[in-house]
């Protein structure tokens, strides 16, 4: 499910969505928070240009609001299914949960979004 070719392969390592040969990301670590959003321009494997249009990534914001939810909806099982926690607790542990993910939270979105747009291409990989 996570090898080369499919399209949760790019999302979650955040490779270059045509060729899935290189990261997307300048730095792959997204716990560096100066560099969270620095990409390459272009895929030196492939030449896929990542920023299709202006502001293209704007649309990713859509994306990360749902993926925060279910980071926090995995956080609410978690603590009030699992851990049994009160309510309090409960809402303390999603919080955490959004902070601490939250590069992930955005790299995924980032990543779930420009899939949508550019798709894995065998030919080009297989060079
Ligand atoms: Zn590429």
């Amino acid at each position: 499910m996570f090898k080369k070719g499919s399209k949760l392969y790019s999302i979650f390592t955040g490779s270059c969505p045509k060729c899935h040969e290189e990261s997307m990301y300048k730095n792959k670590n997204p716990y560096i928070l100066s560099e969270v959003l620095d990409m390459n321009d272009t895929c030196s494997h492939c030449g896929t240009k990542y920023k299709i249009e202006p502001s293209f990534f704007y649309g990713a914001m859509y994306v990360s609001y749902a993926v925060g939810i279910a980071f926090a909806v995995a956080a609410f099982v978690i603590a009030f299914f699992f851990f049994k926690a009160n309510i309090h607790v409960v809402f303390a542990s999603i919080v955490i949960t959004l902070i601490v993910f939250l590069p992930i939270i955005i790299r995924w979105s980032r990543n779930i979004w420009i899939n949508f747009f550019i798709h894995y291409d065998k030919t080009i990989a297989k060079k």
